[in-house]
């Protein structure tokens, strides 16, 4: 089941046929999540200094749209707000936040797999990310919190932080999959 489950995972999306109404909410979640070409994607975030009411609005809000989005993972640029923090789901109930996420460690092991992201419908492309990662931050209340991951959730925190960069897995991945993928993106800009 466990194994099932992560082979439908790619990057931050679920790839899976929703009932009519998880699919209305899904596609209601993701016109509030910012898509590709939008300019906050390709900014910086600012670290977070304050861990008041604003920033648990922000942190439930997230949570929600993540969950109504089928993602696993989100980051405060695709909802507009640039600040360094994400959401994250990296089992089957858990949702975490994390604050100011650094990765302190990587392993040196990679390997290439598919990626989706919220903020890019419709698109995949294969992504180099190291297997193992240590992340550490502040949770929402401003404890020190320290992850080691791997499998799918690794991957995500990988994808996550780089949003926080203003990095998207289509700057991540190869020339030619770059090129496809934007060929694919180009017409639906001229047309929206
Ligand atoms: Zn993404």
């Amino acid at each position: 089941m466990e194994e099932h489950d992560e082979a439908d995972i790619e990057g931050e999306i679920r790839d899976e046929v929703l009932d009519p109404e998880r699919e209305a909410r899904r596609r209601i979640a993701l016109a509030q999540i910012r898509q590709y070409p939008d300019a906050a994607l390709k900014m910086k975030a600012r670290p977070v200094i304050e861990f008041d009411d604003e920033l648990q609005s922000l942190v439930e809000r997230m949570k929600l749209l993540m969950h109504d989005a089928n993602g696993i993972g989100l980051a405060a640029t695709q909802v507009g707000v640039l600040r360094r923090l994400f959401v994250f789901q990296p089992g089957e109930e858990e949702v975490l936040a994390v604050v100011n996420p650094e990765i302190t460690e990587r392993s040196e092991e990679t390997d290439v797999a598919d990626e989706g992201c919220l903020s890019i419908q419709g698109i995949t492309v294969p992504v180099e990310r190291s297997l193992e990662v240590t992340l550490v931050g502040k949770d929402e209340k401003g404890d020190d919190v320290h992850y080691e991951l791997d499998g799918y959730a690794a991957r995500c925190v990988q994808h996550e932080t780089d949003h926080l960069d203003g990095l998207l897995m289509i700057d991540r991945t190869t020339p030619e999959a770059r090129r496809e993928a934007l060929g694919v993106l180009r017409p639906r800009i001229v047309h929206s």
